[in-house]
């Protein structure tokens, strides 16, 4: 499929669009006249339009290489239990991939409306004043607005988690690398399971294609040295680059992805090594002595050498990829329950599935975490990783059952039910 067979616009013409990829692949992202060079490759199209085009192939699900990466289809219940064994046992059973449509349900859903919605950096003074719990959190299309950020990707238990970030560049996990996955600069891997990493190869592949920037991937330091073997495995086999920075980060250890932006990794507890991510802001604050001070006796002390500001460190979004709910009374972990957003895997929610189950494969219940309510202090909740034995209707009933500790700040991610 070509991308002007998917785009509406018919202004791209087969060589257009082929001459497009030929130039994308000769200029490479870091060569600062690189849109420049692409127009002039590209006959009767203007910068503007040649930006917009590659906005398109590398964020539109479906446009990139659709039939290299088969879109799941989850909705069948006879899927069962069998299935689901690897998803609700991956560590103990060892999991396969899950079971592919043989061509992508997803073609219609393509939206320009993705790029529409974007916004600028997540945490502005004005968002966040203006942002009470409750207030901006509507479901636009295929993406969550939550608490000033945008969310999107998909995780089903057993079968795959991607959880994107699009306005920070961050995708947590990266079961089968949706497209959308690719124009994410940061990929944090939460623990080596199949449902969590197995996209991780052609991630970084496809960038590669695209002559995007190298990724930063940061991954549990237990799996790390695994993890550059698996590269080097696939560099001999297919004889190319796959480009990366890959960061193992112990728990406890930090890493700024970009000035005013860093992760930290936490403790969870699964049934293999596996942590979680919280992402903290940092903001230059003026010092309360100073506030008041005219711009010019701000500039005199700044001179002087006098420190007039602090640093405010908060946390905005954690990740728990998979794990017990052990992770809540951990007493290191405080930051996690008080972060802005957390992102939380309740692989079962309902009694269907009991707790001692859920514990023995190393997920989380709904109902443990209906009982730590009070200890989350996050002013929004994004429940991930539901085991792909519900339908979205038991998935919304059960979070519309939630008391009200926990409802009007939990949501769901169903995409993909
Ligand atoms: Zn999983
Ligand atoms: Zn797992």
């Amino acid at each position: 499929m070509t991308v002007d067979e998917v785009d509406s616009s018919s202004e791209w013409s087969r060589e257009q669009d082929k001459a497009f990829k030929n130039a994308l692949a000769t200029h490479p992202e870091d060569d600062s006249d690189r849109w420049e060079k692409i127009a002039a490759d590209v006959p009767g199209k203007t910068i503007e339009e040649i930006k917009q085009h590659y906005e398109l192939l590398v964020e539109d699900i479906n446009q990139i290489e659709s039939g290299c990466v088969p879109l799941p289809s989850y909705n069948s219940s006879s899927e069962g239990s069998t299935s689901h064994a690897s998803d609700e046992g991956a560590g103990k059973k060892g999991s396969g991939p899950g079971h592919y449509s043989g061509e992508s349900n997803h073609g219609t859903k393509a939206s320009r409306s993705d790029q529409e919605r974007r916004k600028g950096i997540a945490w502005t003074e004005d968002e966040h004043s203006s942002l009470e719990p409750g207030t901006e959190q509507s479901m636009t299309g295929k993406d969550l607005e939550i608490e000033g950020y945008t969310v999107g990707g998909l995780s089903i238990g057993g079968h795959e988690t991607c959880v994107i970030f699009p306005t920070l560049k961050v995708a947590f996990d990266i079961g089968r690398c949706p497209p959308r996955a690719v124009s994410q600069n940061f990929l944090l891997i939460t623990h080596a399971h199949m449902d969590h990493i197995g996209g991780l190869p052609m991630y970084v592949a496809t960038r590669g294609l695209y002559r995007m920037k190298p990724p930063t991937i940061i991954v549990p330091i237990s799996v790390k040295e695994d993890v550059e073997k698996l590269f080097e495995i696939h560099r001999k086999m297919d004889q190319s680059e796959l480009k990366h920075n890959l960061i193992g980060l112990d728990i406890g250890e930090e890493f700024y992805l970009r000035k005013d932006l860093k992760v930290k990794a936490f403790r969870t507890y699964h049934v293999i090594p596996s942590q979680g991510y919280i992402l903290y802001s940092e903001k230059q604050k003026l010092k309360p002595e100073y506030v008041g001070l005219s711009g010019n006796e701000i500039k005199n002390l700044k001179s002087s050498g006098v420190e007039i500001t602090y640093t405010l460190t908060e946390p905005e979004i954690a990740f728990t990829g998979d794990t017990m709910s052990d992770f809540i009374v951990d007493e290191n972990n405080t930051d996690v329950l008080r972060a802005r957003i957390l992102v939380l895997e309740c692989t079962f929610v309902n009694n269907s599935i009991t707790v001692e189950h859920a514990r023995d494969y190393g997920h989380t219940h709904l109902s443990e975490i209906i009982s730590y309510a009070e200890s989350l202090q996050n002013r929004a909740i994004l429940l991930i990783h539901f085991s792909a034995r519900y339908t979205v209707e038991e998935i919304q009933h059960a979070v519309s059952a939630l008391p009200p500790s926990l409802s009007g700040r939990t949501f769901a991610l169903t995409e993909g039910f």
